[in-house]
């Protein structure tokens, strides 16, 4: 079986759901191994253990950056370790860390992956361009171990049968790292977090103004979802950057999708197009969103989505 190295990080005192979607697909394809940065607990390893960790490199929680000992840690494991493969997620301190490992064992990165399968002739992976409009196939040709940056909920996180994974502890060097973490933040929220919620009920320019929102807000709440937006009203200032969705901003894939005066550009739709069923409120009959949507309502917002809360209030 090939051997595979998965990078999980801890998020809220937990595996990240994208570090378990990357392990999930991981174990199917090989055998699975974690590098696990964070605090740590005996839930989250019986959480990694479940979703196919037979071993868990514990590197401890960081307070600098991750990039640099993170790397180092990893070329030093992988060199010892003969994996085949390592998995990182399309995220910040994900790049840091391939990009930085790549360097130290001379290999290349295939980023933006959104498939990767393990055939006759080695390491195949499908990556989304130019927006998601055309996909690509790529094939590594030169020697393991080969890295490969996932994009978010490519891959459905399953947990299995309960297992305990052995937890050896990884030792990073956190003074190879050239930048210090000040102060962060936990993302204030009322519902549902972005990426797992269930239902989202988004929001675009079409609101016409940052007090429009509310009432995208108004239909999440009565709706148990989570408030996302486009980047052109993340720009505007209407809304924090933590609620975009999009090419810039977060892969969503929730049952329902109800877009609310957003257009449908290329860039905005490759973040949400794997929504189970899409909604989509516009007044423009031919906006592109409505090629994608399962249904649509031709009308203005500030008519439909009151008239929206008002049946769902007389229910
Ligand atoms: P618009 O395109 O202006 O659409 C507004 C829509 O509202 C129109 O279709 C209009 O018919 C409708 N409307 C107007 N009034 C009403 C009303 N009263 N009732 C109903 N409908 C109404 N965008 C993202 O969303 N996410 C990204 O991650 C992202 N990344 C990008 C990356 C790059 C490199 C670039 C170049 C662009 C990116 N964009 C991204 C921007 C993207 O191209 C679009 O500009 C943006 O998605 C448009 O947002 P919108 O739909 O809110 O606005």
């Amino acid at each position: 079986m090939p051997r595979v190295l998965v990078f999980v990080q801890e998020v809220d005192g937990a595996p990240s759901s994208l570090g378990l979607e990357l392990l999930t697909k991981g174990s199917s394809i090989g055998d699975a191994e974690v590098v696990y940065l964070g605090a740590g607990s005996n839930a989250a390893w019986s959480i990694l253990g479940a979703h196919g960790a037979q071993v868990v490199h514990h590197a401890g929680a960081a307070d600098v950056l991750p990039g640099a000992p993170l790397a180092e840690a990893i070329a030093a494991l992988a060199s010892a370790g003969g994996h085949d493969l390592i998995l990182f997620g399309q995220a910040y301190d994900d790049r840091d860390i391939a990009g930085r490992l790549a360097v130290r064992l001379d290999r290349t990165v295939l980023a933006n992956a959104v498939d990767i399968a393990l055939g006759e002739d080695g390491v195949h992976t499908r990556h989304e361009i130019l927006g998601g409009s055309k996909v690509a196939s790529a094939k590594f040709t030169g020697p393991a171990p080969y890295i490969v940056l996932i994009r978010p909920k490519s891959f459905p996180a399953m947990a299995g049968e309960p297992a305990q994974p052995e937890v050896i502890p990884l030792s990073i060097n956190q003074g190879t790292s050239p930048a210090m973490v000040l102060e962060s933040h936990v993302e204030e929220r009322a519902g549902p977090k972005l990426e797992e919620a269930a239902v989202i009920v988004s929001g675009g320019r079409g609101l016409g103004s940052a007090a429009g929102y509310e009432l995208v807000e108004a239909l999440a709440r009565r709706l148990g979802g989570a408030t996302g937006a486009t980047r052109a009203i993340v720009d505007a200032g209407w809304v924090p950057y933590a609620m975009q969705v999009g090419q810039t901003g977060k892969t969503v894939k929730p049952d329902i999708y109800i877009a609310c005066g957003i257009s449908g550009a290329m860039q905005h739709l490759v973040g949400m197009k794997d929504a189970k069923t899409i909604i989509a409120i516009n007044k423009d009959p031919d906006a592109p969103i409505f090629s994608l949507a399962d249904l649509g309502i031709v009308g203005d917002v500030h008519k439909v989505l009151p008239k929206l809360l008002e049946a769902l209030g007389n229910r």
